[in-house]
């Protein structure tokens, strides 16, 4: 059966994109620039969750982006989340440098931390408050480590979870200043090397 909410969703998303697509700095310009010929498409996922809302990014057979949200995150009203998730989505096309059609594999760490930089970046520059990125990550890690071990299953000292906390927190934590940014590049071009 259609579902009418779709078309809520629709303009829920419409309007944030909109929102980081009028600024006129990178990152988010650089996006503007991307989707210009090719716009996004958005489809939401069956999935109700809230609190453990998933979104993903891919590229169909027109190079189009496609990015899929869970419902879960439009039914709720924590637009910051919302905004913090599509902008990390986001982050990854601006780094789209050949994932293959119908991805869905699991990124490489740099490539989650530039999509966590680049999302934050675009997030703030759009007005949107993001302090609780640095927490949530925080609290995923916590939570993988409670799972893995009740589950028996091996985690390495820092997980992927707490790198990305702790990058983050390292490029907008105390300041935003562009001396802190690119300490943070320049781990990230680190973590590049290494993959
Ligand atoms: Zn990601």
């Amino acid at each position: 059966m259609f579902d009418k909410n779709v078309l809520h969703y629709q303009t829920k998303t419409d309007e944030v994109l909109n929102e980081v697509l009028s600024v006129d700095v990178y990152p988010n310009k650089k996006l503007a620039e991307l989707l210009k010929d090719n716009p996004i498409i958005f489809y939401y996922t069956e999935q109700d969750t809230t609190d453990a809302a998933m979104a993903s990014i891919f590229q169909n057979g027109k190079r189009r982006p496609v990015m899929l949200l869970d419902r879960g995150l439009l039914r709720g009203d924590n637009k910051e989340l919302l905004v913090g998730i599509m902008c990390h989505e986001l982050g990854h096309w601006i780094d789209f440098s050949g994932r293959p059609e119908n991805y869905f594999g699991r990124e490489k760490l740099w490539q989650e931390c530039f999509a966590d930089m680049v999302g934050y970046k675009m997030a703030k520059n759009a007005g949107y408050d993001m302090s609780f990125a640095v927490e949530k990550r925080k609290i995923m890690a916590k939570e993988q480590r409670a799972y893995c071990k009740a589950e028996n299953k091996p985690l390495p000292e820092k997980t992927i979870f707490e790198k990305r906390a702790e990058l983050l927190e390292q490029a907008f934590g105390n300041d935003e200043t562009s001396k802190s940014n690119m300490v943070v590049i320049n781990r990230l071009s680190g973590l590049k090397k290494e993959r």
